[in-house]
């Protein structure tokens, strides 16, 4: 009770959604309540970890079981430590203190990838989905061994018939399988077709994690996901169970998706674009198998998907279209990079580098990502944020503008920028987290959409 009345006198102070607040109280008070809340979810709970996607894989999980009838239960994008999914618990609670129709419904949790074995201690998970590691906010964990041996501990906890979701192009998040003693259920990229040339500078599993040996790959999709194998001690992806036979994209972004489970073959259409979506919705799709949601429910919730705030969220404002792609490490931004270059015509960009703590405050992962995918058709650049002179010099260096105009503040950033973009065209947003937050609370007011925590997950 504590926590919903902290949660709703910040909602009401307007000092943000009032999420977090709740639970890190009601957590100080006792902390077994989301265990205690956790176990009167009748069909128990998925966690959804990794560096990139686990928003968007964990809300179109949730879409799937709500497709296929159940009520989710999830924490709102970003609240991914403890105190964030103990407040989303409790704001499920009725008068009594219970979870309300606790016998309909499934918990789906994105989880901060450090928090997991608190997570699966806490909510003793039928499923958890890893959906990649990548570089990223290398202050706050150290490089990405820490992160494995981190996951191997909270698999060591998880019950003995709970489900690893694991990618198989990922050769970190592949290696949880040897010693998982877990059923586990492997997603992946068959279609070759959509590799790369040239492998990203981003890569950063070129090293087998077992034997140390550089990694061989027959196709390369995004940094260090493909199709891999190590000549040292014989590791291979594994052959998925849940498959991408073929990727059509449209020219709108969307795709045609072919995919192959064990149930057979069946075509699904997926309203976002980048492969990494695509990789999102494998994710997804799995969960739900090894939740046992019927696949019919699971693709149409797939082809009604809209993302997540901040993540491909497209604004109207003033005659253009404003849409804003969340870059914050290497691999994820040259994903984003790689959908903008594939647009039609030039590219009205604004970019906006924060270093707060919830960017990481370590910004060097900036020279690993490739900037110069968009080269050849930037056009009006305004770089903004607490580093933007930092990322200025970057784009320099990338050739993608001589002198990209330097507006610090966000508000006169964003003015500057949609007065630069002729009306009828497309300005891309490329914020970090923190600035994420902010950008998309000014071109909400501005086009008329809710703050973000109005939103049912
Ligand atoms: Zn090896």
């Amino acid at each position: 009770m504590a926590g919903r009345a902290a949660g709703g006198a910040s909602r009401a102070l307007r000092r943000g959604g009032g999420t977090a607040i709740a639970g890190a109280i009601a957590q100080r008070i006792d902390s077994a309540l989301p265990a205690r809340l956790a176990g009167q979810i009748g069909h128990g709970c998925a966690l959804v970890t990794g560096t990139n996607g686990k928003t968007t894989t964990a809300r179109m999980l949730a879409a799937a079981a709500r497709e296929a009838g159940l009520q989710p239960l999830a924490n709102p994008s970003g609240s991914n430590l403890m105190r964030g999914i103990t407040a989303a618990l409790i704001s499920e609670t009725g008068a009594t203190g219970s979870i309300r129709n606790g016998a309909d419904r499934v918990g789906i949790f994105e989880v901060d990838e450090a928090v997991l074995p608190h997570a699966v201690r806490a909510l003793r998970p039928r499923a958890v989905i890893f959906t990649n590691l990548f570089r990223d906010q290398l202050d706050r964990y150290g490089e990405a061994d820490a992160v494995v041996s981190i996951w191997q501990r909270a698999i060591s906890d998880l019950l003995p018939d709970a489900t690893l979701v694991v990618n198989a192009d990922d050769p970190a998040v592949a290696s949880l399988i040897e010693a998982a003693e877990r059923p586990v259920l492997t997603y992946g990229i068959d279609d070759v077709s959509q590799a790369i040339d040239e492998p990203e500078h981003a890569s950063d599993y070129k090293l087998c994690l077992t034997c140390d040996e550089e990694l061989d790959y027959d196709a390369t999709f995004y940094g260090h996901i493909g199709h891999w194998c190590c000549p040292g001690c014989g590791r291979t992806r594994p052959a998925p169970d849940v498959r991408a036979l073929s990727i059509d994209a449209n020219r709108d972004g969307s795709a045609a998706v072919s995919i192959a489970t064990a149930d057979g073959e069946r075509e699904f259409y997926l309203p976002l674009s980048g492969l990494y979506n695509v990789a999102n919705a494998l994710a997804a799709t799995a969960g739900a198998v090894a939740l046992g949601l019927p696949m019919d429910a699971a693709l149409r919730a797939l082809a009604a998907f809209l993302p997540a705030f901040g993540r491909q969220e497209r604004f109207r404002v003033e005659g253009r279209d404003v849409v804003v792609l969340l870059g914050k490490n290497p691999t994820g931004l040259n994903q984003v990079l790689r959908t903008i270059s594939a647009g039609q015509g030039a590219q009205h960009l604004l970019f906006f580098l924060n270093d707060g703590i919830a960017d990481g405050r370590d910004i060097s992962w900036i020279w690993d990502a490739d900037y110069e995918i968009i080269a050849a058709g930037a056009r009006g650049v305004t770089v903004s944020g607490t580093r933007a002179d930092e990322l200025a010099l970057r784009l320099s260096y990338a050739d993608v503008a001589a002198e990209p105009r330097v507006v610090t503040e966000t508000r006169a950033a964003m003015d500057a920028a949609l007065a630069q973009t002729p009306p009828g065209e497309m300005l891309y947003v490329l914020p970090t987290y923190t600035a994420m937050l902010e950008v998309r609370e000014l071109l909400a007011a501005r086009a008329g959409v809710r703050p973000y925590w109005e939103d049912t997950p």
